[in-house]
């Protein structure tokens, strides 16, 4: 059942801002069967150019964002990744290529994944390209991810976020918010104060919370700070704008699969808790399956020994 009065209440926020220009222009990020997803890509229009939240995996994602700013006559001015998932960074070298002087405003946490969870990860798909067995289509993927893999200047920040805070990006205020060991080691959501609209990243995705590198508390925590803000409107990492009540009902979705995962119930259950507490963000998609994903977050990720669990969270880290 939906809470028609916060519904009534943020469709009255949003007509306040009628009239004025939209607050983003969204990319929205792929979907297909058969390949990486790319992220939502963001662009919010600032005095000294464009700023890009996300760049996407996939050239034809990296193609729209440079005709979009094409079209809009500006220069990308910055580019602001939420975490560096190759979903989200994958396009920056084209971006910088067009525009070299876009600042990469990110968490230092890539550094760690460059050296960790992308080296063991692009270890396997090496083994998997030397079977022989890689369909095409799939070997171009796999070349694409260790392309943005090896451009390290593009990787990494010319701006580094180590601290939540205001920021003036190219000459718009901003809040920049660094959660630490939430959805990666280090994820920056983004809050625009004179629009209320928060941009996620992937502690919000629509179809199924992406656990690969999670630290389960630290990103409910995430989610805590971000309901505290005063946002309208929510870009999450993938999927479509949110209201507050679609963010508390996605939240509590997530709760729910990981109190499932907790308790005793086979994984069936979980994972059809899931798809019905989280309907409204997964019918847009059609009839795509996320059984196996789901699956694999419960096997791989929630329900395993509490040291494999909480791997990339503080207390478990290496020193
Ligand atoms: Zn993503």
């Amino acid at each position: 059942m939906r809470l028609m009065p916060v519904v009534t209440m943020s469709l009255l926020a949003a007509s306040a801002l009628a009239g004025a220009p939209a607050p983003y222009l969204l990319i929205p990020g792929t979907f297909e069967e058969g390949r990486q997803p790319d992220g939502n890509s963001i662009i919010l229009d600032a005095p000294g150019g464009l700023i890009v939240i996300d760049t996407g995996r996939h050239k034809v994602q990296h193609d729209k964002i440079l005709a979009a700013a094409k079209a809009r006559g500006k220069p990308i001015a910055a580019i602001i990744n939420t975490h560096w998932h190759l979903d989200h960074t994958g396009g920056n070298q084209e971006i910088r290529t067009a525009y070299p002087k876009a600042r990469v405003i990110a968490s230092n946490a890539v550094a760690g994944a460059l050296s960790g969870f992308l080296k063991d990860s692009r270890k396997d798909a090496e083994e998997y390209l030397a079977s022989g067995e890689v369909a095409q289509a799939q070997k171009a993927e796999i070349l694409g991810d260790f392309a943005a893999m090896d451009d390290r200047a593009d990787l990494m920040p010319t701006d580094p976020v180590t601290a939540s805070g205001k920021r003036m990006i190219a000459g718009r205020p901003l809040e920049l918010h660094l959660a630490r060991f939430a959805a990666t080691e280090g994820d920056v959501w983004v809050y625009d104060p004179k629009t209320r609209t928060a941009y996620s990243g992937d502690l919000v995705v629509a179809f199924a919370p992406f656990l690969d590198t999670a630290c389960v508390d630290g990103w409910f925590k995430a989610l805590d700070q971000i309901e505290a803000s005063s946002f309208v409107t929510l870009v999450p990492g993938h999927g479509a704008a949110m209201s507050r009540s679609d963010f508390a009902q996605w939240k509590s979705a997530f709760r729910h699969f990981v109190d499932c995962a907790d308790s005793d119930a086979p994984e069936e259950q979980c994972i059809a808790g899931w798809k019905k507490d989280a309907a409204r963000f997964i019918a847009p998609l059609g009839k795509r399956n996320l059984d196996d994903l789901l699956g694999y977050y419960l096997d791989k990720r929630l329900r395993v020994p509490p040291a494999e669990r909480n791997k990339y969270c503080p207390a478990a880290r290496p020193s």
